[in-house]
């Protein structure tokens, strides 16, 4: 097979043998993808060296489509995922049938931001009155900055709620989060796209994967309104963990799946309701 570089211009069919022989799943997909947003043959060469190599393919074109909305991802940054659009579709129910009705506007927290996709799709579905979006990952600010800027919130280079300004206090109604979850001995399993290309700060979640939700969520009320939710994204297998310790903070914990999407949350919401 022939390598880019001795190609005038390749074509679709010239690169699907080729991302496919790198085990690019999709390759048919990713072959239009490369040639329709590459500007140039040079571009598109430089393009496909890097994603037969396993960098993820956003990173290369420089967005990911996520519920619908391109996200700008930087290099380096946590790719969003599918399977998160669970956890937009959940908080936007949430804030339409219990949230709205309630308080005319939302102030949202969207921790462990990464690029801001969650945030940035939620307030593209439901009218929030202030978003905050946080990280401690430098580039992955970066990038969040120009996502969230095109809705209007903030961007917060923090360590979980630590940097978030006092004022939100008690007065959060919902707070969103895809924190990194994976237990640290999965992650040499990972595909080469999350173990060698993403930061493992954005995915290493501890001996037991659970190290930052318990963090999170102990600190959640400090900064919930007493009638806010709680939205985390976790695993099948780990949600039972995440699930107890919402209710040890003493919210009314609720498992959502779904097996569409792969995905798997959990809702922390006020008791009795
Ligand atoms: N299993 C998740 C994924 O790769 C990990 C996400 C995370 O740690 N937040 O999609």
């Amino acid at each position: 097979m022939p390598g880019p570089e001795s190609l005038a211009s390749p074509r679709f069919a010239d690169l699907v043998p080729m991302l496919r022989a790198a085990g690019c799943v999709f390759a048919e997909d990713e072959a239009q993808l490369l040639l329709s947003e590459a500007s140039s043959p040079a571009e598109l060469f430089e393009w496909v060296e890097r994603r037969v190599a396993g960098a993820p393919l956003e990173c290369i074109v420089g967005w990911a489509e996520f519920c619908g909305l391109r996200i700008a991802v930087d290099p380096g940054v946590f790719v969003p995922r599918r399977r998160t659009e669970l956890l937009v579709s959940e908080a936007a129910a949430l804030m339409l049938e219990h949230i709205a009705p309630a308080s005319s506007s939302a102030a949202v927290v969207d921790l462990c931001c990464g690029s801001g996709a969650v945030g940035v799709a939620l307030a593209s579905r439901v009218s929030l009155r202030e978003l905050h979006s946080a990280d401690i990952d430098s580039i992955a600010v970066e990038c969040a900055r120009r996502n969230v800027a095109t809705v209007g919130g903030h961007v917060h280079r923090s360590d979980l709620y630590s940097a978030l300004p006092a004022r939100l206090k008690q007065r959060v109604q919902l707070i969103v989060v895809n924190a990194p979850y994976v237990p640290t001995r999965v992650l040499p399993t990972m595909p080469p796209e999350a173990r060698i290309h993403e930061p493992p700060l954005s995915l290493d979640g501890g001996a037991d994967g659970l190290n930052l939700h318990r963090r999170i969520i102990r600190e959640a009320p400090e900064w919930l309104d007493p009638n806010g939710y709680l939205v985390i994204e976790t695993s099948e297998r780990q949600a039972a963990g995440t699930a107890s310790l919402v209710a040890a903070a003493g919210l009314a914990p609720r498992i959502v799946h779904s097996e569409e999407l792969d995905g798997t949350i959990v809702v922390g919401g006020p008791r009795g309701q």
